[in-house]
Order: C-alpha cells, then structure tokens, then sequence
C-alpha cells in the first residue's frame, strides 16, 4: 500500500455540523454510541442472511453471523467486528460521508441553526454512525463487501472536516471498527464495562454477541413471553431496541390470539411523532416474524399505511418462512393479518381514550394527523377511526377536545343534526357570523381546521344516525324559528332591495335573499356551490385574487346598517352602491377567503372621505 492511494475527502455539511453536536454537545449517556455500532452490526448481518434466503452469492458464505467486540486496555481501543454485508468503496463514500435522507437533512439543519438546540430531540433522532465520535478520537473503519470480487478499504476519520479512504488488507466478508478511545473515554476498553453496555441496550439483538471471546447475550423474543413474566424495564428496553428509539414508549399493546389466527404481538406508539418536525415521511416501524424468526423487517404490508408511526413485532405461526417480498404484497394470509391486528390495535386506542383521557389528548395531538389519514382513507376501518377523531367545539373550553360521541351525547331536544364549522382558529370563527344562529338555538358547533377534518366529516355523512352538516352551508336548516323574521323589513322592501344589491354586485353573486340566520352581522357570504371550506382552501393554494368564486349573499333585514341602505338605495344616492360594494367585500372577509386589497382600500377611503364630512 502506497501512500498516493489514500485519498482524502471532505464530509457534506450536514455531517459536520452532525459531528460538531455530536462531539461538543451531546454527551449524556455517552455509551449510547455502542449500541448504534451494535444495531449497525446486526443490519448488516441481517442483510447477508436476506441475500442468502433470497439465493444470492455471497462471499465466505458459512462465516457465521455474530458480532465480536474486543477490549485492549493498554492501547484504549475498543474493536467491534461484524460479518454483514460490508461496503463497497461506493458505499463507505455513500453511507458514511453524506446524508441522503433530504427530510434528515432539514432535520439537522433546523438543529444546528442559532440556540435552538434542543439536544433531546437529537438523540431521539438518533446520530447513527457518527455516535462513535462521542467516546472516540480517531476511527478506523476495516469493510470487505460480500460480492465476490470486492476489495478492501480501510476508511480513517478523526471526527473533523474530513475523512481518509484508502485500499486495505485482505479481509473476510464483513466491518472491523476500530475505536481509539478519547482519555475521558477509556472506561470503554474494559469489558466488564462493555458488558454491562451490552446488556443494558442490546439485549435483543438477534445475533450473538461476545467480549473477548465470552458470549454476552441472549437472544431474546419478548413478544412471545407472557405477559406476567414481562418487566416494564424489559418492555422499555425492548422498545428502544426495535424502534431505535431514546425515549419511553407513549402506548404499548401486547396480546397473543389463537382465533381468527394464532398471533403473538408487541405494538408501541413512541413519545414523538417526527414526521410532524418536517422530518419526512416514517418508513413503516411493525416486522414480521414467524415463530420468532425475523420474515420482514419494517413491513410495508403488515399494518395500514396510515399506522406507519407504529413499532413492534407481529409473530404468526402460520406464516410460510420462505414468504419473499413480493408474495407478501398480494397474500391473503398478511391481508388478514393486517385486518385483525389493526382492529385490535384501534379497539385498543378507543379504550385507552375512555380510561385515560389526558393521555389520549397528548397521543391525539402528536399523532392525530395519521388518525385522520386513516379515517379519510381506509373504508374498512372507517367506523372505529371516526370514534377516535377529536375536536374543538362550541360548548368545550378552549384547549379542550370533544369527540362526535361526546357531542351526540349532549345534543339539545329537536336538534337533528352534527354541525361543524371550519375556520382557521378558534378565535376567528368565533368572531364571523357563521355560529349566530346556533347561539341563538343554543346548538353546540364543531369546529374543524383543517380541510381533511371537513373532508372526513362530510364523507362520512352522519354518526350515529345524526347527519354532520357545515353550519356554512347556502341551505342550512336549523330550524330558525320565526324571530329573526318577525324584526326584518316588510317583505315588498326586502324584494326591492335584493334585486338591487344583486344588480350592484353582478357577476359576484348568483344570489342575494333576506337571511334567517343572522342576529349580529348585517350580512352572511355562502358558497354557491355547496359549503366555503373547499373553495377557501383552493382560493387560499392558487393565491388567486382574480376570479373569486361566486357567492350567495344573505341579509339580515333586522339590522340596522341594512335598513339605512335600503333607504338611501330608494334616493338613488351613489354612495348606497360603494357601501353595498363593501358589505359584500367584508361578509366574504369574514367567511375567510382573500380578497383584493387594492380595490379595497380604494373604496375604504371613499367610505372615510364621506364619514368625515
Ligand atoms: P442508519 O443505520 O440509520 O442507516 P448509520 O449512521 O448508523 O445510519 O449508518 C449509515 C449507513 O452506513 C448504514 O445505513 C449502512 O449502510 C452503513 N453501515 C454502517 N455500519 C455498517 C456496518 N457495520 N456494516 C455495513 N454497513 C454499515
Ligand atoms: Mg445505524
């Protein structure tokens, strides 16, 4: 080996800026770092026995999967050597010198930007291989890919800007890490300290692990151990172990069946939904096992997509052992599977928000978001989502979320439907003339934020034989009573007057009609197509100023604003049109959609020019 053969390259930004929390800020629970080398090591190995089952030829096939650790006192180095899949030059480059994740990548870049440092979060998310720089100063990296004809390469770093890759010695398939320990660090070059490393985070890594030559682990299957023979710490532990996680799982669900079929499953939610931070879509977290050998890891098939923030392990006997990935998409066996075990995991969820409230609301808002992707999707579990949907209302304080049950269950006598409407805030529907009328009638009202929430209820048609109904909507029937009426102008000035609005407002109105709905407000804007919601949301993504939907405009004939028009429209008085104009402009303000603000303030400062004198 030459020294022109070692080249030296820089690592991307992210990784330094990876590194640069890593080594100077991140060292709670510093011996974290080995079971990210551990977990490593057992992927890798994971991979060669996939390549084998599915028939692949592999270098040193009988080498046998296990990862051995090795302790020099003298020198302070710690070695973990593994026979996995190894890399490639490629790959070491790939792998270990840039991050390709786009989503991880924003997530260190939001991290690492001014104070905001929330060193927490970092560990939840993991730092991978680079965790190594936490206990040490220089690290040698021996890999040998399995394809037949690849080369060694040894890849050096010192946790700096850059690394060193060069052609290495003939090795057997596989990665030796070499660790040369920091001086705060040389507790991890003895074993008796490794060990107890070792037990601590790995215990359920699948293969054997030894310390100089003494077998540390036991492979463990929880999963299939009773209940009562389960320790909360074991549980933990388990979780962090499959779900690569830091944290304490929020939820755990663990339940074995012999009917329908025989199951033994271990489901966690964990305590932070990281696709909520931007972080990218999960990849599913649930692998399949049958009779506790590994089948699928992260299934795609195995649970519903919208159940992607779940983690844990679903163990059936029946399942053939040489299933391959493609027949598990289309077998009936994992369909059925996935039917049950998400049944079993919604029930489970529905109890948990009956027994304990609080806590559902802490799962409903980091995890909500999925509820509602499966509520919005999935038919077949429609009924048992709809139950989980929570909401702000009307009639619940704020920060406090109502279910459709909670509000079937408190409806007032002759109230025939569920109404819900939707708005950006609380405060801002509050604040609009939608809710009037169900003030008046004592109604409670739902209110939704999001178009997927006014997506689902209107899909969803009715709950518990109540219809869901947008209080928004041009043909709303709440039963008004003759009231509001009663006030209004005799019905040949209402006439009159509407004919006229509608001709000052043309094309913008399909409509203008006396409102039965309205106590407060001087006019309402409705969809003339069905309810705003939808429209609000297209105007609001196409930022479109120009062609504003029409709209069905209702006045309330009661209020004092809309008689004085009606007089001064008789006068022919010019003035009558421009205050009309902005009646219309602000209704439709208050229904939430944009309007141009140029042609606004143009008419503003006529209004302000006539008021004062
Ligand atoms: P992650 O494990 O989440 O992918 P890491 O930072 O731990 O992230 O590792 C980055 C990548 O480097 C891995 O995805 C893998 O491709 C490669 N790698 C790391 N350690 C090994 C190893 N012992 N054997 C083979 N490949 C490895
Ligand atoms: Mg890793």
């Amino acid at each position: 080996m030459s020294n022109s053969s070692v080249e030296t390259r820089e690592f991307q930004t992210e990784i330094r800026q990876l590194l640069d929390i890593v080594i100077n800020s991140l060292y709670t629970e510093r011996e974290i770092f080995l079971r990210e080398l551990i977990s490593n090591a057992a992927d890798a190995m994971e991979k060669v026995r996939y390549l084998q089952l599915s028939g692949q030829e592999v270098k040193d096939r009988d080498l046998p999967l296990e990862i051995s650790l090795e302790t020099d006192d003298n020198a302070h180095t710690l070695t973990i050597i593994d026979a996995g899949i190894g890399m490639t030059k490629e790959e070491l480059v790939e792998n270990l010198g840039t991050i390709a994740h786009s989503g991880s990548k924003e997530f260190i870049k939001l991290l690492t930007q001014g104070d905001n440092k929330d060193l927490n979060l970092i560990g939840q998310f993991g730092v991978g291989f680079y965790a190594a720089f936490m206990a040490a100063d220089k690290v040698e990296l021996y890999t040998r890919s399995y394809q037949p004809d690849a080369q060694s390469y040894v890849w050096t770093s010192e946790g700096t800007g850059s690394y060193q890759i060069e052609e290495g010695p003939e090795l057997a398939r596989g990665t030796k890490i070499v660790l040369h320990l920091k001086e705060n660090a040389y507790e991890f070059s003895s074993p008796e300290a490794i060990k107890r490393v070792i037990r601590q985070y790995s215990s359920f890594v699948p293969y054997p692990i030894s310390v100089n030559g003494e077998k540390v682990n036991t492979v463990q299957a929880l999963w299939t151990k009773n209940k009562s023979e389960i320790t909360e710490e074991e549980y933990t532990e388990f979780y962090k172990f499959i779900a690569n996680a830091y944290d304490e799982p929020l939820f755990r669900l663990h339940f074995s069946s012999d009917a329908p079929l025989s199951l033994n499953t271990l489901l966690f939610v964990p305590q932070e939904n990281f696709e909520k931070f931007g972080f990218g879509r999960l990849e599913p977290g649930v692998s399949v096992y049958c009779k506790k050998v590994l089948i699928q890891e992260k299934s795609k098939e195995i649970l519903p997509e919208w159940l992607r923030f779940v983690k844990g392990v679903v163990d059936s006997e029946e399942l053939p052992l040489n299933i391959s990935r493609e027949t598990m998409q289309d077998s009936a066996l994992i369909a059925k599977i996935n039917r049950v075990v998400t049944g079993r995991f919604l029930k489970f969820l529905n109890e948990q928000a009956a027994s304990e409230p609080e806590k559902y609301k802490g799962f409903w808002e980091k995890f909500g978001m999925f509820i509602k992707e499966g509520a919005a999707t999935d038919f077949t579990h429609k009924q048992e989502l709809v139950k989980l949907l929570r909401f702000e209302s009307s009639a619940a304080d704020k920060g406090e979320l109502i279910s459709l049950a909670d509000y079937v269950g408190r409806m007032k006598e002759g109230q025939s439907a569920i109404y819900y409407v939707n708005g950006p805030t609380r405060e801002a529907i509050e604040a609009g003339p939608y809710l009037e009328v169900f003030r008046k009638q004592d109604f409670e009202v739902i209110y939704t934020h999001e178009p997927v929430d006014d997506y689902i209820l209107n899909m969803l048609g009715e709950f518990e034989g109540k219809k869901l109904v947008s209080a928004d909507q041009a043909d709303l029937d709440v039963g008004q009573g003759p009231e509001i009426e009663g006030a209004g102008l005799p019905a040949a000035e209402v006439e009159g007057l509407n004919a006229w609005v509608k001709e000052v407002l043309g094309e913008q109105v399909t409509e203008v009609r006396e409102s039965k709905r309205l106590v407060d407000s001087p006019a309402i804007a409705l969809s003339a197509y069905g309810t705003y919601s939808m429209q609000r949301v297209m105007q609001m993504t196409n930022r479109d100023l120009n062609a504003p939907a029409p709209s069905v405009l209702e006045l309330n004939t009661a209020h004092s604003m809309i008689q004085k028009l009606n007089e001064l429209r008789k006068l022919n008085d010019p003035f009558a049109r421009t205050a009309a104009e902005q009646i219309f402009e602000n209704a439709r303000i208050a229904a939430g959609l944009i309007v141009d603000p140029r042609e606004m303030v143009k008419r503003l400062n006529q209004i302000l020019e006539k008021a004062l004198g």
